[in-house]
């Protein structure tokens, strides 16, 4: 069967299984397809599997000079899923604080994660530490007990703007196609939280 409108012919889809033999058209199996005029002056697909096709369909074809076209049957490739920008965000920071001499800009981009990712309520914050007269912010991921302990950085003295396109910049890398992944901060964690 096929449908036509004022501008348009359109094929059917693939049949599931073959015209001649009804085999069941499998995925990888190639195939072969043509549309025949039918006796009210419409057109049917048919689609053959291979053997039916060297077998029948190739002489059914032929006689009735309609082109044929081959194809395989898609293997379905099932899509990846989309990767949450909370978890691409936590492995940004694994990495980030397994280096072992963090730069400042470094401690920055992983000190606004981990900010982020407690305002997502994916890390917590369990403690505060001063060290060398520096304080650090020991953050928790719940679900695996990994810590992270980051310089605090006063984020009101930091361009946001930069460092979240850096993280951004960062993160397509790792996946092109990425949407989205801009981390964003709300208003009131802009700031450095007091003890
Ligand atoms: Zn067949």
């Amino acid at each position: 069967m096929s449908a036509k409108t004022a501008f348009q012919y359109l094929v059917p889809r693939r049949s599931m299984e073959c015209c001649h033999g009804q085999e069941t058209f499998e995925p990888g199996m190639r195939y072969y397809s043509t549309v025949v005029p039918d006796e009210e002056n419409d057109y049917r697909r048919l689609d053959y599997c291979e053997a039916c096709w060297q077998a029948h369909g190739q002489e059914a074809c032929h006689d009735s000079s309609q082109g044929f076209w081959v194809n395989k049957v898609p293997i379905k490739i099932e899509p990846k899923p989309p990767i949450d920008r909370v978890e691409r965000a936590l492995e940004l920071l694994k990495e980030y604080t397994s280096i072992e001499e963090m730069d400042e800009e470094t401690a920055t981009l992983a000190f606004f994660i981990a900010v982020f990712l407690a305002h997502r309520r994916r890390l917590s914050l369990r403690k505060e530490i001063t060290k060398n007269q520096t304080l650090f912010s020991v953050y928790e991921n719940p679900q695996t007990e990994d810590t992270f302990v980051l310089k605090q950085v006063d984020l009101s003295k930091v361009d946001l703007e930069s460092v979240q396109v850096k993280i951004a910049a960062k993160m397509r890398d790792e996946e092109s196609d990425a949407k989205d992944s801009v981390p964003e901060l709300p208003k009131s964690d802009r700031r450095n939280e007091q003890i």
